[in-house]
């Protein structure tokens, strides 16, 4: 099982990622370049990186299943703003040179909102966008996430999903992030994960999805809310979470919990004994407050 969390990517850079998921008893991790809410980005120090990957390989985390996340400014859907949606574009190709140099795969990427444009227009916009940042230079796949269908987000279900992935040139180059909360929001009753499943190989080819985010949700299904839960503490539920973690048709992809810290504290560290034993933990919080 390859199995982490996200986690930050701070003044020590990969090697301060790694030491954090090592802590939380993970074999991968997720990791943004920088603040998530922002595109400012410090240049790699190769020293740092050399370090982690050392430390990585001493520890059997192996950096092919580390994921990156583009920051949730990034908006490829609105080609209205025609300088955001260059800047966006522009973001994308750094981080994934940046990407490149540290080793990592891939990169998940919010597919965009529409706002105030028609839905196809966006989609349409966001293939074009995809277009202009993929190419063959680095070994680097971007990997769309399933989105809740929160305002005008797009890829809120399959056929948005795959009207995107059709018009992107380098095919390979391209995949699928699945996010349980976001599914349930988005409408798919997790209890028939297998019937998702069948229905995403159907309509898109279930090897392209390379990464799943595991996560609860503080809302039911359908309410379009994206509010994570932590596991077991939501409306997904404990028995449900542990059948995506184990589904045998996943059982190479890396997953990675996003789910709310507790007070100031990461749970993960807990979350991932929990899922490792398939024994819910009742006490949760006063576990991680306690550590
Ligand atoms: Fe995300
Ligand atoms: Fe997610
Ligand atoms: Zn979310």
């Amino acid at each position: 099982m390859i199995l982490g969390s996200h986690v930050s990517f701070g003044s020590s850079q990969l090697l301060g990622s790694t030491k954090q998921a090592l802590s939380y008893g993970a074999n991968t991790f997720m990791f943004y370049t920088g603040a998530p809410q922002n595109t400012i980005r410090k240049p790699l120090d190769d020293n740092l990186t050399k370090e982690a990957l050392a430390l990585m390989q001493e520890e059997g985390i192996d950096i092919k299943n580390v994921i990156c996340h583009a920051p949730y400014i990034i908006n490829l859907a609105n080609k209205e703003n025609y300088d955001a949606w260059q800047f966006s574009i522009n973001f994308l190709k750094q981080e994934i040179k940046r990407v490149a140099i540290l080793g990592v795969k891939y990169i998940v990427v919010h597919p965009g909102n529409y706002l105030k444009q028609d839905l196809m227009v966006a989609l349409d916009n966001i293939a074009m966008a995809l277009n202009e940042i993929l190419n063959n230079d680095y070994d680097v796949m971007i990997l769309l996430e399933t989105m809740a269908g929160k305002g005008t987000e797009c890829g809120k279900n399959l056929g948005e999903i795959k009207f995107i992935i059709d018009k992107v040139k380098y095919k390979d180059k391209i995949g699928v992030c699945l996010d349980t909360c976001h599914l349930n929001d988005s409408g798919v009753d997790i209890a028939k994960f297998d019937d998702y499943l069948t229905e995403f190989d159907n309509i898109i080819g279930i090897n392209k999805i390379k990464c799943l985010h595991l996560n609860d949700s503080k809302n039911i299904i359908a309410s379009h809310k994206d509010r994570h839960a932590n596991i077991g503490y939501g409306t997904i539920g404990f028995d449900n979470l542990i059948n995506c973690l184990y589904n045998p048709r996943l059982s190479n992809i890396p997953k990675i919990l996003e789910t709310p810290y507790i007070e100031e504290y990461a749970p993960y560290k807990y979350e991932i004994k929990m899922l490792k034993e398939k024994v819910f933990n009742p006490n949760l919080e006063n576990d991680v407050k306690n550590s």
